[in-house]
């Protein structure tokens, strides 16, 4: 199945598009916009928009390499999605590994483009790094551009654990070799590592206009009822992936980081008690998509507290503060809590403690 056309982001297009034109693209690119809007959908746009074989303002569509980026099979696009930390020990298997993960994820897509998100746990571990590594140092297949899109870019392992891989990665990015260009995406630049934030031009997409989520939506899902795509439009907040229902997984993440939040903000007592033993996460992937959402919430929260405009429901006390200080605070403490989530630690433990650590600060 081909790819579903890109809805929206028109501005952005035309912007990039008079860039690669321009030749004054950036090598290196960070979208960032909130979950289900396209971002790696505008990222294979462009990989199309600078693959195609005509040029323009758009890809043509219709030209070879159109059809092989459609296709997802054009041998100079490379999409890395977070997957399983490879289990073999020896470094080199690992990359196999990784190689074949991926390809097992693109032969899904190729058949069911419209992709759920990756699990919690998913990640772009080392192997992943290296992968990435030994492909960008190969010579191009086709003899022009590359592009290397990397989604979910905060998932990219942290530097202490492996300063190798995550030096060489911050290498290849500060420069690029020759005709390859990256784009990275994530729903929130403050969870991309600011080693690899510093060495990217950022590019925020904003949701997209009701409109466009229900055409979308006439188009893709036609045995839907004119209501129920209504319902869909209005649940979406701008955002295909949500209307889809691809984000009922996330807004559970969601409602339980809000009910564990509302309870420390009344601080220790039976009510944070009650929240903390409550929640009994079996799957892991379920246990770190709440500390996403948690840290999410958290970063909404400290931008009320600048006097921005907060783009979700936050618990109104936490919105007390008068400078972003604690909840930085309590988003590193987090993020802390995230790293220990991706070992062998106990969530409920996990939680227990960060429950109490979160208390205090907030
Ligand atoms: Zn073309």
């Amino acid at each position: 199945m081909p790819l579903p056309p890109l809805t929206g982001h028109l501005e952005t297009r035309h912007r990039l598009a008079q860039a690669v034109r321009g030749k004054c693209l950036p090598q290196v690119l960070l979208f960032t916009g909130q979950t289900g809007i396209g971002k790696q959908r505008l990222a294979l746009w462009l990989a199309q928009l600078i693959l195609c074989e005509r040029g323009g303002e758009e890809p043509c569509g219709s030209c070879r390499a159109c059809h092989l980026v459609d296709g997802l099979s054009h041998a100079d696009l490379h999409w890395f999605a977070p997957i399983a930390r490879p289990k073999a020990g020896d470094p080199d298997k690992q990359v196999d590994e990784a190689a074949e993960a991926l390809a097992a994820i693109m032969e899904e897509r190729r058949k069911q483009p419209l992709y759920t998100p990756a699990d919690g746990m998913a990640s772009h571990s080392i192997a992943t790094v290296r992968l990435i590594q030994r492909r960008a140092s190969l010579t191009s297949v086709e003899g022009g551009p590359r592009v290397f899109i990397i989604g979910e870019a905060d998932r990219l392992v942290p530097q202490e654990s492996s300063p190798e891989a995550a030096n060489a990665m911050l290498k290849l990015l500060e420069e690029p070799p020759q005709g390859a260009l990256f784009v990275l995406t994530t729903l929130d630049p403050r969870r991309v590592l600011p080693t690899i934030r510093s060495r990217a031009a950022p590019i925020r997409l904003n949701r997209l206009a009701d409109e466009e989520v229900r055409s979308f939506l006439r188009q893709h899902e036609p045995r839907w009822s004119p209501e129920k795509i209504e319902e869909r439009v209005a649940l979406a907040a701008g955002s295909i992936g949500l209307a889809l229902g691809q984000g009922e997984e996330t807004g559970k993440a969601y409602r339980s980081a809000e009910q564990l939040l509302a309870a420390v903000v009344e601080g220790r007592g039976p009510a944070l008690e009650h929240a903390l033993s409550q929640v009994a996460y079996s799957a892991r992937g379920e246990f770190a998509a709440m500390l996403d959402a948690l840290a999410d919430t958290l970063g909404e929260a400290a931008r009320g507290t600048m006097g921005q405009p907060v783009r979700r429901s936050v618990p109104q006390p936490l919105l007390r503060h008068r400078s972003p200080a604690p909840l930085l605070q309590a988003m590193e403490k987090v993020a802390e809590a995230r790293e220990a989530a991706a070992g062998n630690v106990n969530p409920q433990i996990l939680l227990a403690v960060l429950g109490e650590e979160l208390a205090e600060v907030l």
